[in-house]
């Protein structure tokens, strides 16, 4: 096999003709949301009565009025079939988290020979997969084992489009006939409500008018690697697990910084304009695209949507990327850690509060009455995130996920806030009790000046942070690239929620007893911010300092691995947590907790078993082809020496091989957490040995007979 071959050259074939025939810009105009059923093109389709119905069930998150169930069926099934569908499905969010879905057809026997194209209500409403096919973590035992899907009218239908025909996909919830959530989204809606419930008050105490509702806002930018397909398939390991099980670092790697922001390569592009298109049909504002820290590392962001609709819109664009890649001759890795070595890669989640009518709780105002609120949600963010560190690195804790967290790179294991050093000043004046000082003191206008004025956009930028503010939004760094986001806004949305509810009685307890506003919530933003202090940290948080700092000064928790942070996961505290606002019953999150062993557990298993295959079968016997090469040398003295080294890394590996497969084989005990537990402690350090042996030979053995596309070859897309 010719490892020179460069495959890069062969895929110039690829082109597809997406060359359109309008402007760009009409395109796009045109093309907006048009595989969307948006309310809009419902009110069109409905009676006056019937939409009406439909609407208050979309805004109020009440249930679909059966009664006009089958009059909206109607309706998107006309729609769809003039969009060219000929199935739909229930799309929802399984606990593994990707999506899933069952097609069935429009189609239904009308006897003599005849099809008609029907879809009732009912089959709108609620449907019912094969649920033993998803994890439950217990919840359904076989007498239970039915779970069914229900429609979620907040999320808008959209069509999903393939080289030979379009599905209806109907956005849905998954429950089992107990009523618990076997589902990423419910928790999310609930939580959502929970969200409102608790800022609402709040907001009442700050004077906001009656009917202000409010939901949280969410971005979330994604990473992601593209290889060469012909590489990928002869990567076992990438097939297999998504990232690279061996490979030696490449010669040249991201030292040069020439790819951030470099041009972006015309296939890429070409790519990226492709995808971007099928996801403007879907109604995904995607903005953003650039070369991101790694060679072949790249990046798309979409503008913020509501926390609803941006986590099923994240789904699909995960989807629209790895499906288009594949027309270019790409594969799109999600991994979060593809290569070793090399930057890896992560989702992250831009997360604020706004009310209906638009207004950001997380953004400085221009008045001293618009920053007393800003800073009293600012504060309530500190206080939840300092008490729900555990909670916070348990919801981004995956397998692939340890390979970012912790290891070298942003962001670590440990939970903190960046706040920037204009707005830390902020708050460390109002503890002083220094206020503004000359302008920005009357600018605040509080009779005790003690607030000072507030810069709109903290200029200043730390990438090493895990959750940081970045002007008017809070910033989590630590969300995987290939996770749902659907968890860490569920985990953002409680954590915040308690801790609004929580001041807000504070607040309310010293407004009763007779303080004005501004002395009341002056006192409250500086007794909660005293108190959690401790979280905030606008430093370097790769360095060794800050690692020993947290955890000795500061009591922070260092959850360095998935297994020490999924224990966290349904301690008391969380527990109550969740219960209390409804999101999560105790028995839904300790099934999530068994999941994630599980999901762990599983996820090294393939690695280690993997990693022992490709040892023994291609890279132990292209070392020893090598030797055997060598052997016919002769008396040579380079042959002689390398030879040895050959003969030596090859010994190292077959004994790395040996050890990996004791481990491989022994599993750690029958429960989900034991079998994890021994893939943390005993397979993943054996499969390091075996990776360190074969890396070793691949410096060592001729290119022609090394059995993998390197580094060097994968990661220079072209
Ligand atoms: P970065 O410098 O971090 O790469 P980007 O501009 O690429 O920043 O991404 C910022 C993301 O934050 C975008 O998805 C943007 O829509 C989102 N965002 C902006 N304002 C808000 C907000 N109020 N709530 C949630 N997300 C927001
Ligand atoms: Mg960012």
């Amino acid at each position: 096999m010719n490892q020179d071959f460069d495959v890069n050259s062969a895929a110039r074939n690829w082109r597809v003709d997406t060359t359109p025939s309008a402007s760009p810009l009409e395109v796009v105009n045109d093309l907006f949301a048009s595989d969307v059923l948006t309310l809009e093109q419902l009110k069109a389709r409905l009676s006056k009565s019937a939409y009406k119905s439909l609407q208050a069930t979309v805004e109020r998150g009440a249930q679909l009025d059966a009664s006009i169930a089958d009059t909206v069926a109607l309706a998107m099934k006309t729609w769809a079939m003039e969009k060219g569908a000929t199935h739909y499905t229930h799309w929802f969010q399984p606990l593994t988290g990707s999506t899933a879905e069952k097609h069935d057809s429009f189609l239904n026997p009308a006897g003599d020979g005849v099809a008609i194209m029907s879809f009732s209500g009912k089959e709108l409403i609620q449907a019912e997969p094969d649920a033993s096919s998803f994890p439950s973590g217990g919840l359904r035992a076989t007498f239970e084992a039915r779970g069914y899907t229900a429609w979620d009218p907040s999320s808008p239908a959209f069509i999903i489009r393939h080289a030979n025909g379009a599905t209806l996909c109907i956005p849905s919830v998954f429950a089992s006939w107990t009523g618990e959530a076997l589902d990423l989204k419910t928790p999310l809606l609930r939580s959502i409500e929970a969200l409102n419930s608790a800022v609402t008050p709040a907001l009442e105490l700050f004077g906001a008018s009656a009917g202000t509702r409010v939901g949280s806002s969410l971005g979330a930018e994604q990473e992601y690697f593209l290889i060469a397909e012909e590489y990928y398939y002869r990567r076992p390991d990438l097939v297999m697990t998504g990232r690279t099980l061996f490979g030696a670092k490449p010669p040249r790697g991201q030292e040069l910084e020439d790819h951030y922001f470099g041009a972006i390569p015309d296939r890429v592009l070409s790519f990226m304009t492709d995808a971007e298109m099928q996801l403007y049909a879907l109604g995904i504002p995607v903005k953003t695209r650039h070369n991101e820290v790694a060679p072949g590392q790249f990046e798309i962001a979409p503008i913020f949507e509501h926390s609803n609709i941006a986590a099923d819109h994240q789904q699909l664009i995960m989807q629209v990327l790895r499906t288009t890649a594949r027309k270019y001759g790409l594969v799109c890795l999600m991994h979060e850690k593809p290569f070793a070595g090399v930057n890896g890669s992560g989702k992250h989640c831009n997360w604020s509060m706004a009310t209906n009518a638009g207004e950001n709780l997380l953004e400085p105002g221009d008045t001293p009455h618009e920053n007393m609120q800003f800073l009293f949600f600012c504060t309530a963010v500190l206080k939840a995130v300092d008490t729900h560190q555990d909670l916070l690195r348990a919801c981004v804790a995956s397998a692939s996920n340890d390979h970012r967290l912790g290891a070298n790179e942003a962001p670590p294991a440990i939970i903190s806030i960046f706040l920037g050093s204009e707005l830390t000043d902020i708050f460390d004046r109002i503890v002083s009790g220094q206020g503004g000082s000359g302008k920005s003191a009357g600018l605040m206008g509080l009779g005790s000046s003690v607030l000072p004025e507030i810069p709109v956009h903290a200029g200043d930028r730390n990438r090493t942070s895990p959750f940081a503010f970045t002007g008017n939004k809070f910033e989590f760094r630590a969300v995987g690239s290939s996770q749902s986001i659907s968890f860490p806004i569920t985990v953002l949305n409680a954590i915040v929620a308690e801790s609004v509810s929580e001041l807000t009685a504070e607040l309310k307890a010293q407004l009763d007893a007779g303080q004005s506003l501004d002395e009341a919530v002056t006192a409250l933003v500086k007794r909660t911010y005293q108190q959690y202090q401790r979280i905030v940290f606008n430093g370097d948080g790769y360095s060794d300092a800050w690692h020993q700092e947290a955890e000795q000064v500061r009591g922070l928790l260092n959850l360095r691995t998935t297994l020490d942070a999924i224990e966290h996961l349904n301690s008391p505290k969380n527990t109550a947590l969740f219960s209390k606002l409804g999101i999560l019953n105790e028995r839904e999150l300790a099934a999530r907790q068994e999941i994630m062993y599980d999901i762990y557990f599983k996820t090294v298993n393939i690695e280690g078993e993997t990693t022992e295959y490709m040892a023994q079968t291609q890279i132990l016997p292209a070392a020893l082809n090598y030797l055997a090469d060598l052997g016919k040398v002769g008396g040579n003295r380079a042959a002689q020496a390398v030879t040895a080294e050959v003969s030596a890394a090859a010994d190292a590996l077959y004994d790395a091989i040996q050890a990996l497969r004791v481990q491989n084989e022994a599993l750690g005990g029958d429960e989900v957490h034991e079998k994890a537990h021994h893939m943390r402690d005993h397979v993943l350090p054996a499969m390091s040995e075996v990776r360190t042996a074969a890396d070793r030979l691949e410096k060592v053995v001729s290119s022609k007979l090394w059995p993998l596309p390197t580094y060097r070859q994968m990661l220079f897309v072209k």
